[in-house]
């Protein structure tokens, strides 16, 4: 008995001198000295530099007693890549009834294969629209697709990435999107260009994908007598429609497939059946991102990511410094993920094959590029309002003397970070910054050294924020960690683990 309350007496002394150590400036900014220095060569996926940056990440939460939680014991979950960048291709489109062909300008419907080489002939033509597959009866088996991009209101319609994979599941061979805004053409053609880079899921794609611009979209479905304008309006079609063609093409596309990795880390709970938390954030960012210019050899040529987001790894590095050793109720899990500038290919990646059922997490809370705001007062929480966490989580503003900027604004961004992700699957997950209330200088940020070479640590870093949004941090975990201050999850549903 004895024993046992020296034990626990020493762990509140461990737990009393932990919490009264705040994280400072100081603290992130060593960490992000390190991840954003030319060392690390801008954390590309799939280079040196993410070997460097995944071990510096696993080697700060190892010291922090974290458990790994990635795979096979490790502190990594490999996640496969595959980058594709149009090569050459060809289609010929002709009206079904009557053989003739239809001419389009060859530099406005560009594509690319899912394999290195296609090559298919006759295949029918529709115009999928918003049309319910469930409901219409019109196989898209074997057939090329057209697809609009968005919707014409922002509603409650799947997205076009949802979209698209339904179409890909019913046995599309192609799906080529139309870009509804003739003057973003140029825009979206240099995009799909570049090449794009997606998770190695042979599922998730067609066999032929590509973009074709308004204006050509409209040259075509005319042979069918169709006007362009009143097919991408009409959201409410429920049908696919048969536009009365077969194409035939060819597409030669270089394809890379590589491996990058998610750390993963965990601090066990006493009481892992109630539930568990997530932190994440991303460390990937993008590498050398200029090409060498022989007229200045010596120029910078590294996108470091201080903000974006070496910053949010600090967080994650520091609050999980404070939290372990704590004894809380729930587990509580660390994610650093890859790929999110490639689209949140590492949380998908994350959520396809999960370490904890993702029933069980009760909250996820992203940190990403959180090292702007001088105001260490005022927060946005990204994220949905009706998840019922609201309150809690102003239980713990008011406990921390943060005031949330409620306006909303800040939602602009949700599907543009990797707890998106998870909002998608109905896990609640939040984006909690001083960054995103700071308007002002979030847009500087965004307008000037954002995915650009001069996102690197200088004079200008502002801290402040930061460190008192990774205390922030650190309050979340202890109060959701904690099923005495936040009962959660129904404890009937406890029988079932
Ligand atoms: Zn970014």
């Amino acid at each position: 008995m004895r024993f046992i309350a020296i034990l626990i007496f020493s762990g509140l002394i461990f737990a009393g001198a932990a919490r009264a150590q705040a994280i400072a400036e100081a603290g992130l900014l060593r960490h992000i000295e390190i991840l954003a220095s030319d060392a690390f060569e801008g954390r590309e996926p799939g280079t040196l530099g993410e070997n460097k940056t995944v071990h510096y990440i696993a080697s700060q939460w190892s010291a922090a007693g974290l458990h790994p939680a990635g795979e096979k014991g490790s502190w990594y979950a490999p996640v496969s890549l595959v980058e594709r960048t149009p090569d050459t291709y060809r289609i010929y489109f002709a009206n079904k009834g009557r053989g003739k062909s239809v001419r389009l300008r060859p530099d406005e419907i560009i594509l690319r294969s899912r394999s290195p080489s296609f090559r298919q002939s006759h295949m029918p033509v529709v115009f999928a629209g918003y049309a319910d597959l469930e409901r219409d009866g019109l196989s898209v088996t074997g057939k090329l697709v057209l697809l609009p991009r968005k919707p014409p209101e922002d509603d409650d319609m799947p997205d076009f990435r949802n979209r698209k994979l339904k179409l890909i599941r019913a046995g599309a061979v192609g799906v080529i999107s139309v870009v509804e805004d003739q003057d973003r053409w140029s825009r979206f053609q240099r995009f799909f260009q570049r090449g794009s880079t997606a998770l190695a899921d042979p599922e998730n794609h067609a066999d032929l994908e590509g973009l074709i611009s308004f204006e050509q979209f409209g040259k075509l479905v005319r042979q069918s007598g169709l006007d362009a304008e009143t097919l991408l309006a009409d959201k409410d079609a429920i049908s696919i429609v048969d536009l009365g063609l077969n194409a035939d093409a060819s597409a030669e596309t270089q394809v890379r497939s590589y491996l990058s990795h998610n750390v993963i880390g965990k601090i066990p709970g006493t009481d892992p059946k109630r539930g568990a938390l997530l932190f994440m954030g991303h460390w990937d960012h993008f590498g050398i991102c200029r090409i060498e210019d022989p007229l200045e050899p010596g120029k910078d040529r590294i996108c470091n990511g201080a903000v974006d987001n070496a910053s949010g790894i600090s967080l994650l590095i520091e609050t999980a410094k404070r939290l372990s050793g704590e004894g809380q109720d729930r587990d509580i899990y660390f994610l650093a993920t890859t790929a999110e500038e490639k689209g949140l290919l590492g949380a998908r990646a994350f959520t396809d094959n999960p370490p904890v059922a993702l029933e069980k997490l009760i909250a996820v809370f992203n940190a990403d590029t959180i090292a702007l705001s001088d105001n260490g007062q005022e927060i946005a929480v990204v994220g949905p309002a009706e998840t019922g966490l609201d309150k809690d989580i102003g239980i713990v503003a008011a406990q921390e003397g943060r005031e949330i900027d409620r306006s909303g604004k800040a939602d602009a961004y949700i599907k543009r970070q990797d707890g998106y992700v998870f909002l998608e699957l109905g896990v609640p997950a939040f984006m909690i910054s001083s960054a995103f209330a700071d308007e002002e200088r979030l847009k500087a940020f965004i307008d000037g050294p954002y995915h650009d070479v001069s996102d690197e640590v200088n004079d200008t870093l502002e801290l402040t924020g930061a460190a008192a949004d990774a205390n922030f941090h650190v309050a979340l975990g202890r109060y959701f960690a904690s099923t005495a201050r936040y009962p959660g999850i129904a404890t009937s549903g406890e029988a079932d683990n």
